[in-house]
């Protein structure tokens, strides 16, 4: 874990405390036992698992001005990331982490209580139900999502969850700038507008990352998102 303190100070400005990096390790450990009953992950390295997990969901940080208080919902969250590296890393930050499979949540909440972070909501419903939902709708400050769906489906689950000044943030991989455009209807359509495509280094990876950052400009028209399974069937394009 070593590595994720260094890398996290060097890369991102962020000291992680002696009490937070055990957190990161217990984390490790559970995620490596529930893996053997439930899919959660296919990186089963300790070492992989700091810097394509911990270390790749924190670099979020490096686009968010402040942590204090606001409300965050990790879109298909799976096993936690980056909702739960998040909330280990920032406690003033409050975390919802959305998952349509119930055994993921059930890994988060189970790893929540053993980790003792308070600021974590566990919330079992599609992206798609969630975004007509009146208390989820519009209702936070930043929206995260990492490998979830394409950009212009990944923009229909995202944006109608943001609030107006909030932002969604897409974490993506080489073709970041190509799907980026890609989604530039839906983008505009549900309100939003792209205000930085960030790359990212990380340590041990030969590619680099991206967050694709999507400022909530405009309320979401009511339309929008349509039923679940529509988005996917018929993305806007
Ligand atoms: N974000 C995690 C990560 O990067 O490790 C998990 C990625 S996993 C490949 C995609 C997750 O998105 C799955 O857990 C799946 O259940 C969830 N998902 C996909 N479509 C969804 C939807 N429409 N609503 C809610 N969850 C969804």
């Amino acid at each position: 874990m070593s590595i994720l303190a260094e890398e996290a100070a060097s890369l991102l400005d962020l000291r992680l405390s002696a009490a937070q990096i055990q957190q990161f390790h217990q984390l490790s450990e559970l995620l490596l036992d529930w893996n053997q009953r439930i899919n959660l992950t296919s990186i089963q390295d300790p070492a992989a698992i700091a810097v394509k997990h911990y270390l790749d969901s924190l670099t979020v940080a490096k686009v968010i001005p402040h942590f204090d208080g606001q409300r965050l919902i990790d879109v298909g969250a799976g096993a936690g990331f980056p909702g739960l590296a998040l909330a280990i890393a920032f406690p003033r930050l409050r975390v919802t982490l959305l998952d349509a499979t119930a055994k993921k949540l059930r890994f988060i909440d189970q790893a929540g209580q053993a980790l003792g972070l308070e600021n974590i909501r566990p919330l079992h419903i599609r992206a798609e139900d969630a975004g007509r939902h009146p208390g989820h709708r519009g209702a936070y400050d930043i929206v995260t999502a990492r490998a979830v769906a394409k950009m212009p489906i990944l923009m229909e689950y995202t944006l109608p969850l943001a609030k107006r000044g909030g932002q969604v943030i897409a974490m993506q991989g080489s073709r970041a700038n190509e799907e980026t455009r890609r989604a530039a209807k839906a983008i505009t359509t549900l309100g939003g507008e792209v205000s930085a495509i960030e790359e990212i280094r990380l340590p041990t990876l030969d590619q680099p990352r991206y967050l694709v950052v999507i400022d909530k400009i405009k309320r979401t028209p009511t339309r929008y998102p349509r039923q679940a399974g529509v988005p996917t069937r018929q993305p806007i394009q």
